[in-house]
């Protein structure tokens, strides 16, 4: 008998079980290494700004202050660093310089935007004429994270590794059974499999495939994160990730000539020195149609939850959601943001 049991290891998965670990409330996380997970292979990035409007992002300035805490309170836990800041530099065109200069000017995102200026030369780059610069960006290698926190789990007795089928899942009035477990309540972090779990309405995921690569280049800049059309990052020792594609259209975690080839066009346009691809990944993010989180209690079978939809920016939107998941978890009076109900898909 334990309190909860969490399905999946991923970002969500992961961030809840640190929470419930966190608040000394038992639980199981069940995780099927074989499984792939979007989280393992994610860049990982932080951006603050929506470039195309050049606006915040989506409660950017809740989300940030809870994301690094967390991420810097987990690192503390497992004596592993794995989130690391990073000035972001955006290569403009001329006609994108006074909207840059209006938002610095309004005042309200000078938190986020570092400066404005023309003509950067930058190791291994082609000149950058004209170019923003960010603060607060970065990212979180969340590979070596999820493996840090599995093993966490693994030595704390919390970790069961085995797949789970959803038809071996039962429900009684006071508990849910798998198994030989037992909980109070189970709730599905999945990622992209949850768009078809017969136990959640099966029309609200928007599911979207994404490429990267990954590249040495032994002149490359590793002081900054590039970001034009596609994202170059630094990950140390003259590594890069680079990416991503988006496919709304073929759903699997096969990589692609094509999904290559776009990446590699774009990065010879931005880049001037030589490298090597040392890996090639694919994966799918668990978009949602209206591009919002999705957290809570089945309405019609309070044993059942969910968390998930963490989308393109999972990496900012889990410590936030996940705390609040479990806040709703053990009070369900508890109120959260209508946009990422799960009662909206009913
Ligand atoms: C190419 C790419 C690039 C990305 N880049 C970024 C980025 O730069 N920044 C950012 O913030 N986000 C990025 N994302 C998005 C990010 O990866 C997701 O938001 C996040 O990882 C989703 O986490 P999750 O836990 O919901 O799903 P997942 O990471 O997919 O985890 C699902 C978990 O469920 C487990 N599982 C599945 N089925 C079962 C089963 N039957 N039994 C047991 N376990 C099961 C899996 O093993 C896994 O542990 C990117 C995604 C992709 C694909």
């Amino acid at each position: 008998m334990t309190k909860y049991i969490i399905v999946g290891q991923g970002l969500a998965g992961t961030l809840l079980a640190y929470q419930m670990h966190k608040n000394n409330i038992p639980f199981k996380i069940i995780v099927d290494p074989i499984q792939k997970s979007a989280s393992e292979i994610a860049a990982g990035l932080i951006n603050p700004l929506v470039f195309k409007r050049l606006t915040k992002s989506w409660m950017a300035d809740s989300l940030f202050p809870k994301m690094y805490e967390t991420y810097n309170e987990m690192e503390e836990l497992l004596s592993v660093k794995f989130i690391e800041q990073k000035k972001m530099i955006k290569p403009l065109v001329e006609q994108d310089i006074p909207m840059w200069q209006k938002r610095i000017d309004q005042g309200n995102m000078n938190h986020y935007i570092d400066r404005v200026d023309n003509d950067l030369r930058l190791e291994g780059y082609k000149a950058i004429e004209h170019y923003g610069s960010l603060n607060q960006t970065g990212a979180c290698n969340l590979n070596i994270m999820i493996h840090a926190m599995r093993n966490f789990f693994k030595q704390h007795g919390y970790l069961i590794k085995e797949h789970l089928k959803v038809e071996d899942v039962t429900f009684e009035d006071k508990y849910v059974y798998w198994k030989n477990l037992s909980a109070e309540k189970i709730i599905f972090c999945r990622g992209y499999k949850d768009a078809q779990n017969a136990l959640f309405p099966s029309d609200s995921f928007y599911l979207t495939k994404g490429e990267l690569i990954e590249i040495e280049a032994n002149a490359l800049n590793e002081d900054y994160i590039l970001n034009k059309n596609l994202f170059v990052l630094p990950t140390g020792q003259k590594r890069f990730k680079v990416g991503a594609t988006y496919d709304w259209d073929t759903i699997n975690e096969s990589p692609t000539n094509e999904g290559k080839s776009d990446l590699l066009t774009k990065l010879d346009k931005l880049i001037d020195t030589d490298y090597t691809i040392l890996n090639h990944w694919a994966g799918v993010r668990p978009t949602v149609k209206d591009r919002r989180p999705i957290l809570g209690i089945h309405p019609h079978n309070k044993r059942l939850a969910i968390f998930n939809g963490l989308g393109t920016k999972g990496v900012m939107l889990a410590p936030y959601f996940s705390e609040q998941m479990l806040q709703l978890l053990e009070n369900p009076q508890t109120q959260i943001d209508d946009e990422v109900k799960l009662d909206r898909f009913f």
